[in-house]
This record gives structure tokens, sequence and C-alpha cells, in this order.
């Protein structure tokens, strides 16, 4: 099953670039607040990154990993228990993995992706990652 996924790839193609997530890491999208919600370039970075579901902390770009073995049930579980680890609502825990599930496969295995803001577009297409 193929899945967004942190990874350092591509890093520093834009300026304002970062990754605090571990490599390989399952990732989410979190709406952007206040302060980069019109702005993906914005001071906060949430507008441009996405959330590790294990880091708890956030990084820009993302690779598409098929992982063998890996099962709807397991990312919403994944997604669940990471939101209730940060004390969010996971009550959506569902609707999220399925929106991740629609949007990694649209892209074939070793695409990099960014974020601005709700769009989400692939920067480079490297080969299934290690
Ligand atoms: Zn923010």
């Amino acid at each position: 099953m193929k899945l967004l996924t942190a990874t350092n790839l591509t890093q520093g193609y834009r300026d304002n670039d970062f990754d605090f997530c571990v490599e390989g890491e399952l990732v989410h999208l979190d709406p952007p607040c206040a302060k980069d919600r019109d702005d993906p370039d914005g001071p906060c970075g949430c507008g441009r990154s996405f959330g590790g579901l294990n880091s708890h902390l956030a990084t820009t770009t993302v690779v598409i990993r098929d992982v063998a073995g890996f099962t709807a049930e397991d990312y919403v579980e994944a997604i669940r228990s990471s939101l209730d680890q940060q004390g969010y609502d996971s009550s959506q825990a569902v609707h999220e993995a399925a929106t991740l599930y629609c949007l990694a496969q649209y892209w074939s295995a070793g695409t990099v992706l960014e974020r601005r803001l709700d769009q989400i577009a692939a920067r480079a297409v490297i080969g299934q990652p290690q």
C-alpha cells in the first residue's frame, strides 16, 4: 500500500524547507494555524508542512513509499493513536486515513511531494526509496 512518509530528499529546494521528522515515518496533514492560513511561506511553517505521526514534529518534504503488508486498518490505527497521544480528537481518524490513502494512490512510489496550504504537488520522482 502506498503511504505518505517523511523524507529529507529534496530538502533545500526551497530556502524555507525544514525536516524535523524521523526518516520514513508516516505523516498527516494538519489545518494551518492563523499565522499561516493564507501564506504557505508564513512564519509558523505549518502551511507548508506535514506532521509526523510518531515524532509529532514536522517536515516540508514527504515521499510516497509502497509498504508491503500495511493495511487500511493499520493506517487508521496509526492516525488514531498519534492523535490520542497528542491529546487531539481522534474521532475523525478513519476519514483522515481515507483522505491520505486517496492522496497517496495518486502518485507512484518514489515521488517526493510538497505542500502549499491545501495543494499537494510533486517535486521530483526519485524511484522507490530505501
Ligand atoms: Zn502554524
